[in-house]
């Protein structure tokens, strides 16, 4: 089992006798792909460090979980996955909707979100069924503190974003500078943060502006953190130092930043498999990327959730052309529609751009693409998980946020690495992005591929990269704050042990 043997973890068995028996964590990700490919990559993480791991799923997603864990399965880690059964005709959602990408109203999400709640019992059972030594549950889960807490074993909350979002949205939320300003366009600085940020009102989430059931939640969803081991950050140190240390004093959370975590997965199949099955031969795509010269295709995706209409589709098309740079661009399939008789396809496009441009319909290799020297781009929404798999990748990027905390991670770039460029998005939106103009997407694709501000971008994003691979070597940040968990877990089940 070459590039899987925990030799770190073999040592510190060798050395700690008894007390050192394997530890055996329960990972349990929300059901969305942003959320549970990072979790599936934190499973990998922690069964190469030599923990027992297993993830929890629904049976839909199952085969997706099995094939990402193949590899490391057979070169001999100890993980798998069992499952549990979302009650969605209870809540009276169709059969099929077991997963966030597949919701499209407001109504489907809070139905969504009950069927969610409804899972505590199930998840008492697997855990007394399979005595797991902790469980790392996602942070839209919060109910799963008190589960933990009933099965005597610690929670600990996996949030899946920076810790420049996280307590930059709590320092918005906590001094509310949003409200001193005179119009929605304003723009205002968060107080007590570092690094002099700004955003405008319009660029907050929903419920942030305004009070709704999901400012409820959050504060759930805080109180719960509060409550909890701690909380394990897909980030590294070196990436954010100042909001690092700001969450962990100012906002005093206990938090390991353990990323980037999709370093662990190394070879071509590993990148290739994760998440959905890709629309795209994973070969064909390299080969593709072969046949172009260093830093010369920007690559265009918007994550799994956002999406965008077929007027603005067409303008990102215009624009793309318009640019007379090589791209790979990453469209949502629809089902309906036949391949190439899209509203938004102008006419002739494809045999226009043959050899210029590739379109994927559906789902790609992200890693596997950003990580090929070709790329020199990303038009972004700016997830966290791409953002970051940019800046593992040394890729600088177009911001085009949309939601969720997008707009922080958006500004986490241009203002403070300095990484991108921002396309001029104005509105949060929930779902469907805000409008771009072709003739802004042909600037901004030119602007982040050529030239001298193109370069000094690029410089940075490499050493960012070269963080990156170093806080995940043994011995980097990121490896001596997983040791670090791991340990303190140990220390907690034989305290555990000893009051039994
Ligand atoms: N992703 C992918 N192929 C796609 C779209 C997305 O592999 O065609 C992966 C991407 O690499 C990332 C995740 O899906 O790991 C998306 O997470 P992110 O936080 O960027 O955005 P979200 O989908 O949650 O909005």
């Amino acid at each position: 089992m070459p590039e899987y043997v925990p030799v770190a973890e073999t040592l510190l068995r060798g050395q700690m006798g008894s007390e050192s028996h394997q530890l055996h964590i329960f990972f349990f990700p929300f059901m969305a792909p942003g959320h549970m490919i990072p979790m599936i990559d934190m499973a990998k993480l922690f069964a190469i460090r030599g923990c027992k791991s297993t993830l929890i799923a629904t049976p839909n997603d199952e085969p997706t979980f099995l094939k990402s864990i193949a590899k490391p399965k057979d070169s001999g880690c100890d993980i798998d996955v069992v499952t549990v059964m979302l009650p969605l005709k209870e809540v009276g959602l169709p059969e099929d909707c077991d997963n966030m990408s597949k919701i499209t109203t407001k109504e489907m999400r809070t139905q969504f979100m009950r069927a969610i709640m409804m899972l505590d019992q199930q998840l008492e059972l697997l855990i007394e069924k399979h005595n797991p030594n902790c469980l790392i549950s996602d942070v839209f889960f919060p109910w799963t503190t008190e589960i933990a807490a009933k099965c005597g074993i610690p929670r600990l909350v996996f949030h899946g974003s920076s810790a420049f979002s996280i307590a930059g949205l709590e320092c918005v939320r906590l001094y509310e500078p949003h409200k001193k300003v005179s119009c929605d366009s304003e723009p205002f600085v968060i107080r007590n943060f570092p690094g002099e940020i700004t955003l405008s009102r319009m660029q907050l989430p929903d419920f942030v502006r305004d009070e709704t059931d999901v400012t409820k939640f959050y504060i759930k969803l805080k109180e719960s953190v509060k409550r909890s081991f701690g909380v394990v950050m897909n980030s590294f140190y070196e990436l954010e130092p100042a909001y690092a240390d700001h969450y962990k004093t100012f906002r005093a959370r206990r938090s390991w930043f353990v990323g980037p975590l999709s370093l662990c997965n190394k070879e071509t199949e590993d990148k290739a498999y994760r998440g959905n099955q890709a629309s795209i031969d994973q070969h064909e795509c390299l080969k593709w990327l072969d046949s172009k010269q260093p830093n010369s295709v920007i690559y265009i995706c918007f994550g799994s959730m956002a999406n965008f209409n077929a007027s603005q589709l067409h303008e990102i098309a215009v624009g793309l052309e318009a640019s007379e740079q090589q791209f790979i661009w990453v469209v949502k399939k629809d089902p309906n529609v036949e391949e190439g008789k899209e509203e938004w396809l102008p006419d002739g496009y494809e045999s226009r751009i043959r050899n210029k441009g590739l379109i994927i319909r559906g789902w790609a290799p992200q890693v596997l693409i950003l990580d090929h020297e070709a790329i020199g781009g990303f038009v972004t929404h700016c997830g966290w998980n791409s953002t970051l798999e940019a800046v593992t990748a040394g890729v600088p990027m177009v911001t085009w946020p949309v939601a969720a905390e997008q707009f922080f991670n958006e500004k986490f770039v241009t203002q403070v690495l300095k990484i991108g460029i921002d396309i001029g998005v104005k509105q949060w939106v929930r779902l469907f992005g805000d409008s771009v103009k072709s003739e802004r997407v042909e600037e901004a694709v030119k602007r982040v591929l050529v030239g001298e501000e193109a370069e000094e971008m690029r410089r940075r994003a490499k050493a960012l990269a070269e963080m990156a691979r170093g806080a995940v070597e043994e011995g980097g940040s990121s490896w001596s704050d997983l040791g670090a968990l791991l340990q303190e877990l140990r220390l907690h089940r034989s305290a555990q042990n000893k009051k039994i």
